[in-house]
């Protein structure tokens, strides 16, 4: 990233996000999107020396102009006001402009877990998904994370695309020739496909669950986009140079401090005991054991690169 034009900052922030998504075994989100980093920088659309600026800093809605910049140095300059604020006002939010989210969710939610506090985010990205109905990309894979914390650091994490299926899996998918599931898209002609190339190449995605994710994204368009004076979907579609990399968009945080919420004094134990009956019921898991398991081994074993994306590594270095 330094050799590709980010400042020490950028560079390091970008790094920190990219390593913890190979740690978690979230492989669309870690170094697989270097190319696309680098892709940005090289054609101009993405400010390597971004100054995110934090503003309004004690209100219980905090702004971040990102200056243009990759989202996690915003994230890190960002979040320690919004942990400050909610934990002032009971509920505070984040409101960040002027970024290029190419990163999952979680890591901003678990820091928030991390300081105790329950969270919502919301990032709309480029239109690539065919609201219910339609056979056209209108909305955006427009992602939600949540976090509730967990006092033993155990939180319940949970980050999805609204969309079927991730935009950076179906690439994968494209790149290892193999197909994806049922509902994940519609081919140029608008039939449905498991062909990851033709959803990529002209075609669309779908959102999850029909009508119900199709809401869920529409609503992600509002919060991150409509009511940030940040672009939608469409928009940004359509005023992105295609270089590969991420469009300009906004992100939404909304932070809860449980204990202004009226049970300060129980809602651990309460929690802790609902989510102990839960797993009581056969084949139940919780959102984010699988990167815990995924991270206590990587931290032991180490991560692998696949070897085609290391060679194309290895051409952005020569
Ligand atoms: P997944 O479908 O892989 O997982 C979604 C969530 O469900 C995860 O929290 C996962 O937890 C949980 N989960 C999976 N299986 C189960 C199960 N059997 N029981 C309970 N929980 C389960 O994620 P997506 O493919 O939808 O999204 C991938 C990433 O892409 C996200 O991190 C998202 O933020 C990112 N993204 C980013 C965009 C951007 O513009 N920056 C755009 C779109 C997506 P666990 O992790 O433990 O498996």
């Amino acid at each position: 990233m330094l050799n590709a034009g980010c400042d020490a900052s950028n560079a390091s922030s970008i790094a920190h996000v990219m390593a913890l998504a190979e740690r978690d075994g979230c492989r669309s989100h870690g170094i697989f999107r270097l190319p696309g980093y680098i892709a940005s920088l090289g054609s101009g659309k993405v400010n390597g020396n971004a100054h995110p600026r934090v503003m309004d800093a004690g209100a219980a809605v905090i702004r971040v102009d990102g200056d243009g910049g990759y989202a996690p140095l915003a994230l890190h300059r960002g979040l320690p006001a919004l942990i400050d604020a909610a934990r002032s006002h009971g509920v505070a939010a984040l409101a960040i402009s002027r970024i290029f989210h190419f990163a999952a969710l979680w890591p901003e939610v678990e820091q928030l877990a991390d300081a105790g506090l329950a969270s919502l985010a919301f990032v709309a990205s480029k239109a690539a998904v065919a609201p219910a109905g339609a056979s056209r990309a209108f909305f955006g894979t427009n992602p939600l994370a949540f976090g509730w914390p967990d006092r033993e650091g155990e939180h319940l994490i949970f980050d999805m695309a609204t969309s079927a299926m991730a935009r950076g899996d179906i690439q994968i998918a494209a790149r290892d020739r193999q197909p994806v599931g049922v509902g994940v898209g519609l081919d140029s002609d608008g039939a449905p496909t498991l062909e990851p190339q033709a959803i990529i190449a002209g075609g669309v995605q779908l959102p999850f669950g029909g009508y119900k994710g199709s809401s869920l994204s529409l609503m992600v368009e509002l919060l991150a986009a409509g009511l940030l004076g940040e672009q939608f979907g469409f928009e940004a579609k359509q005023s992105d140079n295609g270089d590969g990399g991420p469009t300009r968009g906004g992100e939404l945080i909304i932070a809860l401090d449980p204990r202004a919420f009226g049970d300060a004094d129980h809602w651990q134990t309460h929690c802790q005991s609902f989510f102990g009956t839960l797993m009581t019921l056969d084949g139940v898991r919780l959102p984010a054991q699988r990167r815990r398991q995924h991270r206590q081994q990587a931290v032991s074993d180490g991560v692998e690169l696949p070897q085609p994306l290391y060679e194309q590594l290895l051409t952005h270095l020569a």
